[in-house]
């Protein structure tokens, strides 16, 4: 636990939150400036600031997390679809430094986009040359 971590003092009960779901590993709980009805945010109980400071054993927990999440939401609200993913560093926007997946209800008439709608920027090399890079 971080000490000046919003979501720290979210899981140790020291600031309140609308919980949708929780088991011993992750805490998901509703979004206060919601993007979309129900818009839930779902955290790890073990601070982690990205990805990369997760286990793999974390990586199941969460995804796991995340299922149970929407199925809950499924069930109570009954969207149309959903968007699910994170902000990773700061880049891409990430505010608040402990991991969380934000997922989005959708709903036919909700007038929103696609995952492709966060950025269109393909940068300046041909797709066979970024392959390159990983060769080998
Ligand atoms: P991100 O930009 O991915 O770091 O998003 C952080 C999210 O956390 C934002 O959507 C905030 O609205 C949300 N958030 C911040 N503080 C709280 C809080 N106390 N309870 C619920 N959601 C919060
Ligand atoms: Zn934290």
């Amino acid at each position: 636990m971080l000490t000046d971590c919003i979501f720290c003092k979210i899981i140790a009960k020291d600031v309140p939150n609308y919980t949708i779901y929780e088991d011993d590993h992750v805490l998901a709980f509703l979004d206060i400036h919601p993007h979309a009805k129900g818009h839930t945010v779902v955290i790890p109980k073990r601070h982690a600031e990205t990805v990369f400071d997760m286990t793999d054993e974390e990586m199941k927990q969460i995804s796991i997390g995340m299922k149970r999440t929407m199925e809950r939401l499924k069930k109570v609200l009954n969207p149309d679809g959903f968007n699910t993913g994170w902000n990773d560093g700061q880049a891409a926007g990430q505010v608040v430094p402990h991991v969380h997946i934000h997922v989005f209800p959708r709903y036919s008439t909700d007038g929103g986009g696609s995952m492709h709608s966060i950025v269109k920027n393909p940068g300046d090399m041909p797709v066979g040359d970024v392959a390159k890079l990983f060769a080998n």
